[in-house]
């Protein structure tokens, strides 16, 4: 247990009215989770809406337009797993697909089934309220409208909401200035542009090898230096795409069977059962490899044993040292208060050989902090800067953010908010305790794996849920307190054995510009048991008949 504790909310027993809502199912969000949620929806005949916020669709893929901006898992392991045809058809051209390219992909998809009839665009949902007597959800729109339905699902994102950072006179500068999500839509010239970057983040890291190529000058912005590491992206020809995809099958079930949902699988040889040669053998391919495999294949000491996570560590600071042509600022974009793995690790295209441009400047936000934004420019500690654009690749209000703004009231008006407060408290990252009929894909203490893979089985998983509900002419689930008390605690038992518990990022929670999250009040967001074991125990809940889940 830890001190954050779970409070009840008393069952309301009031006998169930008649009244039909609009739909027996809203989705929220036409991302990845809520376009595949429709198409198994749709399928079953049911009547069912998404509900999307933004003019289109895409969600992560519609929004974030920086230049750089792109997967950083294998394409085809990103791709929906559920369609031959799809499969059959689609041709990824890079091995890590950039954002125009997915975003025509899940447009693809989208059409091909007709999604797009059934999602409703620019419905912002600011609120929703859980009605007892009638057992359906209320949502309140933007544009004012009402819609009810019996069930909602929510597909939002866990990094959905961008947190400018606080910093004095954003609104006073007299250039352009965005976040990285509000990149517009309408792609902006950099050319013969002065360009700031703010933050070193994961996508910053895409971000300014890109600036650094179109603008006069780019300055970077870093207060706290990130490990990042070579994506080695590289183009898919035909015939590797054919014999792609020959082997879908077997490459879903590699996926379904590691820790990350990646064909990467971790070397389980044992760090200090090898010689030190045989180690840095392994790093050297991995770090010329692609992907994650550098995090992902690697000995699994790395993230719990510190002299081992250590070792590698300094393995990595030689190979950026070896990348910059300035030692004092490689020393500096080596960074010195965490290890590699414990956060989440950003890869990157020329990221390091970007410093080595005359255009592209550097400064240290923590020795010349940022003091206020002008009308012109960033004024810092020791100097003031001049600039055409400004870009904020500051992060998100991850996970819990995207339900915080749409005020999810529950069982006697219990904010989700408020029982959030201290971090989200969940049953299976799927259900919350006091909001019944309301399940969350891809929501806070899931497994963190390729999204994708975990956002087809929670659909799956969810759509099985509701199939039994409609089987057996209930109306109502809940999860038991003692359900959700039981996940939550092992959710952080989880995070114990991990040196990534003491992450400064959001997978704890962190995030500077938000009050609650400051470093150190640990928010559990993610569950780090890995997909197998989370799959396995959904499979397993739902075989014991839905253990801790009131069904009415
Ligand atoms: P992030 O990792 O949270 O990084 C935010 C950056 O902004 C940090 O360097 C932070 O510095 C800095 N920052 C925030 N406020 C600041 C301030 N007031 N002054 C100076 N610096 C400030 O956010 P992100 O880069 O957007 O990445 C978030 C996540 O998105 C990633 O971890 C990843 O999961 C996902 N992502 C995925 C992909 C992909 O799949 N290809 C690409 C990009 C991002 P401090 O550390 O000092 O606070």
């Amino acid at each position: 247990m830890t001190d954050q504790m779970i409070t009840d909310s008393s069952p309301n027993t009031a006998p169930p009215d008649s009244s039909e809502p609009d739909y027996e199912v809203v989705v929220i969000g036409a991302g990845v989770g809520g376009i595949y949620q429709i198409k198994r929806l749709i399928d079953l005949g049911v009547n069912a809406t998404v509900l999307e916020g933004d003019e289109d669709l895409g969600g992560t893929w519609y929004r974030n337009r920086y230049p750089g901006a792109r997967f950083d898992s294998e394409s085809f392991t990103y791709g929906y797993s559920w369609d031959r045809e799809v499969l059959e058809e689609w041709h990824w051209k890079e091995m890590f697909s950039p954002q125009p390219e997915t975003l025509k992909y899940l447009n693809y998809v989208a059409d091909k089934f007709g999604l797009r009839d059934h999602m409703q665009f620019n419905c912002y949902v600011e609120k929703m309220v859980f009605d007892e007597p009638s057992c359906n959800w209320t949502l309140l729109l933007k544009d004012g409208r009402e819609i009810t339905s019996r069930f909602v699902l929510t597909a939002i994102g866990l990094l959905s909401v961008p947190t400018l950072p606080r910093i004095k006179g954003i609104d006073d500068f007299e250039g352009a200035s965005f976040h990285t999500f509000d990149w517009p839509l309408e792609p902006i010239d950099l050319e013969g542009k002065r360009v700031a970057v703010i933050g070193t983040g994961a996508t910053a890291i895409q971000l300014i090898p890109e600036v650094a190529k179109e603008a006069e000058t780019l300055t970077v912005f870093q207060r706290r230096a990130n490990w990042a590491a070579p994506l080695n992206n590289r183009e898919i020809s035909e015939e590797e795409m054919a014999d792609i995809r020959k082997r879908y099958d077997e490459i879903f079930e590699t996926c379904a069977r590691t820790p990350g949902g990646f064909e990467h699988a971790p070397d389980r040889r044992g760090f200090y059962n090898v010689s030190a040669e045989e180690r840095r053998e392994l790093w050297d391919r991995l770090y010329d490899g692609p992907g994650f495999g550098i995090w992902l294949q690697n000995f699994v000491e790395i993230f719990m044993d510190e002299d081992a996570n250590a070792e590698f560590s300094e393995y990595i600071a030689e190979r950026i040292r070896q990348r910059v042509d300035d030692p004092d600022l490689a020393e500096k974009l080596i960074p010195k208060d965490h290890g590699f793995g414990i956060q989440r690790v950003p890869l990157e295209t020329d990221y390091f050989e970007a410093y080595n441009r005359d255009n592209v400047h550097f400064v240290d936000s923590s020795e010349t902090p940022i003091q206020n934004i002008t009308k012109t420019g960033v004024q810092t500690s020791d100097e003031h800067y001049e600039f055409d654009v400004i870009v904020y690749a500051t992060g998100f209000d991850a996970f819990t953010g995207a339900f915080d703004r749409m005020d999810v009231r529950g069982v006697n008006g219990l904010s989700l908010k408020e029982k959030w407060s201290q971090g989200p408290v969940t049953y299976l990252g799927l259900f919350v305790h006091g909001f019944p009929n309301l399940m969350m894909i891809s929501g806070p203490q899931t497994a963190a794996t390729n999204f994708p893979r975990g956002a087809e089985l929670a659909v799956n998983w969810a759509t099985g849920l509701l199939e039994h509900l409609w089987a057996s002419d209930k109306r109502r689930f809940e999860t038991s307190l003692a359900a959700e008390q039981g996940w939550f605690d092992h959710v952080v038992k989880m995070y114990e054995p991990f040196l990534l518990r003491k992450a400064q990022s959001w997978i704890t929670g962190y995030n500077s510009n938000l009050d609650g999250h400051e470093y150190g009040k640990t928010r559990y967001n993610i569950y780090n048991g890995g997909g197998p074991k989370y799959a396995g125990r959904l499979q397993q809940v739902a075989q014991d008949g839905y253990e801790g889940i009131a069904i009415e």
